[in-house]
């Protein structure tokens, strides 16, 4: 059965964990990140994949093999039917482009593709368990409502979101308050880092975390990376030619999860050239890719916002995947840094040149890829673009860019309607933990 470590732990015999264990602690204990201890051999089962294969078959095949020994094939089974109402769709461009839509989820960006598969296998493992476990997230828009929109309905967990009062936009408000269910929303009279600051502080109390049987569900939880090299396997598998040609991905990148799975997927026998590490001007990983040197800095404010990270916290994951060592990381990674002004123009010429909006973060892959096949790749390179959010979550820079007024995807208009429901809160601990305990205690 497959283990896992943590980056951090250095000696000699390590401590191996469950995969379980690690969804449920999110952080290893010394503050590192889990990785997988083996590298699992998928290459057969990719093999057995055509391109009628389904999403969820692509999925099944692959789970059985990486949770074999820790979950039956039934409960794979469930997680995979629990998780899975939708896939990725992928569109060709002609002269060797792809785009690999990852939006069509019900928060309509890719991050649904982690926090479903999370949400289900967390639900699986707490079957026949007295207690239910109780999710805790700070979020500051996005993030938060795709996982409060995976955990909708899981019967044995409760989730409590955190957002900060008049900070998320109307739209977010809506996502994140009108779910119900075992999903409670609070509205915090302070910023996004005083929530986040109340979550940490609830994690440290052991009394409470003991009692409420704490957990959480942020992006560094293996239990969301592992499901997004499901997609990369899924991509090569609608092409009949995938084990000969050359094939790259390219990923807007801000904590680099996405690009860590697409690497874990190549470990384990995808047979993909590589990858192209897009960013916008937050780029210390090209930077580090050309220079050598790793300088990570407060982030910039940027049109693809949810790339603006100046110290992305799956770098310590791909520094122990390619042991430290730039040269072999250099032979499978490309950087890419793209401005706004590039990616405005971007939006503009894909516009001009197929007819169809994106939003600015894949508008920044799509360039860096374009970029990169005219300048540095060989003929016949084939580059499939991660497509990481619906065109219609962005209004105004596609309006700013285009003009145009982008069409709201029928999943996130059906939320305008539903009636806010959130508990408000002042910032305090005191009130905060009373509250916890009060409603789950
Ligand atoms: C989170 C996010 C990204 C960045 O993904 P990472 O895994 O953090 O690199 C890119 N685009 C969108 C729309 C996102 O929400």
């Amino acid at each position: 059965m497959l283990k896992y470590i943590s980056t951090r732990d250095k000696s000699t015999n390590p401590e191996r964990v469950s995969f379980k264990e690690t969804i449920f602690r999110g952080l290893a204990p010394d503050g590192g990140l889990y990785y997988p201890h083996e590298q699992p051999d998928l290459t057969e089962i990719f093999k057995s994949f055509n391109p009628t294969t389904s999403y969820k078959e692509v999925v099944l095949g692959l789970c059985h093999t990486l949770f074999s020994g820790e979950l039956s094939e039934e409960s794979v089974r469930r997680i995979v039917e629990n998780a899975y109402s939708f896939e990725p769709r992928l569109k060709s461009l002609g002269d060797g482009l792809h785009l690999l839509e990852l939006f069509h989820g019900p928060s309509c960006a890719f991050k649904d593709f982690g926090a479903f598969f999370l949400a289900a296998a967390m639900d699986e493992f707490l079957k026949g368990c007295r207690r239910k476990a109780l999710v805790l997230v700070a979020t500051s828009g996005d993030t938060g409502s795709a996982v409060a929109r995976a955990f909708l309905g899981c019967s044995n967990v409760e989730v409590v979101i955190l957002y900060p009062y008049g900070r998320v936009s109307p739209l977010q408000e809506k996502q994140l308050t009108t779910l119900g269910g075992n999903i409670t929303a609070l509205e915090v009279k302070c910023s996004f880092d005083d929530c986040q600051s109340l979550v940490k502080k609830a994690f440290m109390n052991r009394e409470l975390q003991e009692r409420l049987n704490l957990t959480s569900a942020n992006s560094i939880n293996l239990g969301r990376l592992i499901p997004q090299s499901f997609y990369y396997f899924y991509a090569l598998s609608r092409f009949e030619n995938s084990q000969t040609g050359e094939y790259w991905f390219s990923v807007p990148s801000g904590n680099f999860g996405n690009l860590t799975a697409g690497v874990y997927a190549q470990q384990w026998g995808l047979p993909v050239r590589g990858f192209i590490a897009a960013t916008n001007i937050n780029d210390v990983v090209p930077q580090y890719l050309e220079s050598g040197i790793y300088k990570p800095h407060p982030s910039f404010h940027t049109l693809s916002n949810a790339m603006d990270v100046g110290n992305p916290s799956n770098f310590e994951r791909l520094m122990t995947l390619f042991k430290h060592d730039l040269r072999s990381m250099r032979r499978i990674l490309r950087g890419e840094k793209i401005t706004d002004a590039e990616t405005l123009k971007a939006m503009k010429d894909v516009l001009r040149d197929y007819g169809f909006l994106i939003d600015p973060h894949t508008a920044v892959g799509w360039l860096a890829a374009r970029r990169l096949q005219r300048q540095k790749l060989n003929r016949g390179a084939e580059i499939i673009v991660l497509c990481t959010a619906h065109a219609g979550k962005f209004p105004e820079t596609v309006r700013e860019a285009t003009g145009m007024e982008p069409e709201l995807p029928e999943a996130l208009k059906k939320v305008l309607d539903l009636p806010k429901q959130a508990v408000q809160l002042g910032n305090t601990q005191h009130e905060f933990f009373d509250f916890l305990l009060k409603q789950f205690g």
